[in-house]
């Protein structure tokens, strides 16, 4: 006997049956294709029904690492530019992004010769979050720098202890040189200028010590 959709009440013809697996055994859905896809979508542009998906598709990816890795590849092979087009326009409309894709950047730059570095190592700045690591910039603003003046032109990230007075091919060393307590909002102009000499007291201040270079005393030798 033909079933009827239990929404739309039509009799469902075979091309919109739906299957589905339920405890082991496949059964037909008890809805038309349509119907079951308006569902979805409904539950999909929800809010409780976004945050299910997202947390389900999360716990997915972190049981099954190698099917995400190739999922990922397929998707990337099928779709080319699609991150490139996503990531520039983010760079575009979020500065917060900007500056920890450029920050990723320079520290794989140092890193490549010492060993493998990921944008994960983000987490060298020493905060739990990006929005921590924002505030904490933003604490040393000077005047007339805001997020929108971020780049080139305006405002970049500055070493306070100057890269080339760590190690960079030490792990340890480079998570001290990268620590956000080392880094400062600076004019691009002003830091075009400045060759890597040693900092003056009132910005070395704003660096503890345990985030200083190795065996390194202000004053003495790099
Ligand atoms: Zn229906």
């Amino acid at each position: 006997m033909p079933k009827s959709c239990n929404v739309c009440a039509k009799v469902i013809p075979k091309e919109e049956q739906v299957w589905r697996k339920d405890h082991g055994k496949i059964r037909m859905l008890g809805k038309c294709l349509p119907c079951e896809r308006a569902r979805a979508r409904a539950y999909a542009a929800s809010a409780h029904g976004a945050a299910n998906l997202r947390r389900n598709a999360h716990t997915y990816r972190q049981r099954h690492p190698e099917k995400t890795a190739s999922d990922n590849q397929k998707f990337k092979h099928k779709n080319p530019g699609y991150f490139a087009d996503r990531d520039r326009h983010r760079r575009k409309t979020d500065p917060l992004f900007k500056l920890l894709r450029n920050m990723g950047n320079a520290m794989r730059h140092v890193a490549r010769n010492a060993g493998k570095c990921s944008r994960s190592d983000v987490r060298f700045l020493g905060f739990s979050s990006p929005n921590e690591f924002k505030k904490h910039l933003e604490s040393r603003f000077e005047s007339g720098m805001h997020w929108h003046n971020y780049g080139r032109g305006g405002w970049v990230i500055d070493h306070i202890i100057p890269q080339k007075f760590y190690d960079q091919r030490d792990h340890v060393e480079r998570s001290k040189c990268w620590n956000a307590m080392n880094l400062r909002p600076c004019w691009d102009s002003e830091n075009s200028r400045k060759s890597a000499a040693e900092p003056h007291d009132s910005l070395l201040r704003l660096v503890p010590q345990e985030v200083w270079p190795a065996r390194w005393e202000p004053g003495g030798e790099p």
